[in-house]
């Protein structure tokens, strides 16, 4: 199998489950008893803390494990409105969210809190003035994704995050797709809320962390034991934890070597794609895009089909996000760009890792022309001259 969604989710690096497996079975201990099993668990947790801290320039007081990257955004966005309630009702976010967002800030809305939803450029871009534009007196939240997860386009939030301070409004981002991929430093980029899951980055599913800045004002967004801090109660997961910790680490070691290594894959299959199939275009921003994204949008077919053909030629790849992969509403995201309907439901996303080399995009490249061409002459959609 070619695996080429590695946005969707990645395979859990080696070290990972082997510097997780110990906490399964030999040291099995409730981080919260008082015995030194229990001891050499809680140890553990914090010593992720530290190194989740580290990734990403925070002080370990400042990191709180949740269930993964829709927990981290949905406590960010309903935490902050309810704290500061009483100073205000207004969110600003974009319209290409991830649904752990917007979503959340549609729960918001149907409790009487009012959204902005920011367009964005062709190139799937939030332009900083119309952050400053948004904002209002009873503004409480500026919330804008470091990276998007479909078209991979990188936004520019250390220059949105300084517009809301300037403002008084504190700044939250998903960086879910940007840990591993984008250096990130919450005090040189002014972040006060930041959401990662380590699935995506070499770690296991369910289990991620939310920064927050010191003094920022959040809720507590679950009651029980008094597990981080009070915060978010439930017995950590602590084989999860370790396995973060241990993937965060390997992912932010050599981030520009990484980049290099896909960009190079990355650029040589959309070059391919471009220049051997007629009526396809490129998804996202041309340069400010991660390294490992591809997404192509191809005239007068369905994604869907695209898929069903790549599947059985071993190919696994996505049209969206995967979470939506069971809907036929067209890309929410891609829409948000300006494609017309009919032309983001052909397009195709492709998203490199580790484990991908240059032979996978010799493969894709060799089958995928011969793919587009077939479900063309089976569309009715298709014109009889296109370009
Ligand atoms: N935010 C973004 C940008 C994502 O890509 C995803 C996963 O697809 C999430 C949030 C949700 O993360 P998780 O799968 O850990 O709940």
């Amino acid at each position: 199998m070619v695996y080429l969604d590695h946005a969707a989710t990645t395979p859990a690096r080696p070290e990972v489950i082997e510097a997780m497996l110990p906490y399964f079975s030999e040291r099995f201990g409730n981080p919260s008893s008082l015995y030194a099993l229990a001891r050499e668990a809680k140890g553990a947790v914090e010593e992720v803390r530290g190194k989740v801290a580290a990734a990403i320039g925070a002080t370990p007081a400042e990191i709180y494990f949740t269930s993964g990257g829709t927990e981290a955004d949905n406590w960010a966005i309903k935490g902050v409105a309810a704290a500061n309630r009483k100073k205000g009702d207004h969110i600003v976010t974009s319209s290409i969210e991830h649904h752990a967002v917007l979503h959340s800030c549609g729960a918001l809305e149907k409790q009487g809190y009012r959204v902005t939803y920011l367009p964005v450029d062709e190139f799937g871009r939030v332009e900083p003035e119309r952050v400053a534009e948004a904002i209002t007196e009873k503004t409480i939240l500026v919330s804008v994704m470091a990276a998007n997860n479909e078209v991979g386009t990188i936004q520019p939030i250390a220059a949105i995050a300084k517009i809301a301070h300037d403002r008084g409004v504190p700044f939250h981002t998903d960086a879910v797709q940007a840990i591993g991929a984008v250096p990130i430093d919450v005090n040189t980029m002014g972040l006060d809320l930041l959401s990662l899951s380590a699935h995506k980055f070499g770690g296991p599913k369910g289990i991620g962390a939310l920064y927050v800045r010191k003094g920022a004002r959040i809720g507590t967004f679950m009651d029980g034991g008094g597990q981080e801090r009070g915060r978010r109660a439930g017995t950590e997961n602590v084989p999860g934890i370790v396995g973060l910790g241990r993937a965060i680490e390997l992912a932010t070691a050599d981030i520009e070597g990484h980049n290099r290594r896909l960009a190079a894959m990355r650029d040589r299959l959309i070059q391919g794609i471009l220049d051997t199939i007629p009526a396809s275009r490129l998804n996202g921003h041309p340069t400010e895009r991660l390294a490992n994204n591809v997404n192509v949008a191809f005239r007068y077919i369905e994604g869907e089909s695209i898929l069903l053909m790549l599947d059985a030629l071993g190919i696994a790849a996505s049209t969206g996000s995967a979470c939506t992969s069971a809907s036929l509403e067209p890309s929410h995201v891609l829409t948000s760009c300006g494609l017309p309907p009919e032309h983001a439901h052909g397009s195709l996303r492709l998203t490199f890792g580790d484990v991908n080399t240059e032979a996978d995009v010799d493969y894709v490249l060799s089958v995928l022309p011969g793919v587009i061409e077939r479900l063309r002459k089976m569309s009715p959609l298709t014109p009889d001259r296109y370009e």
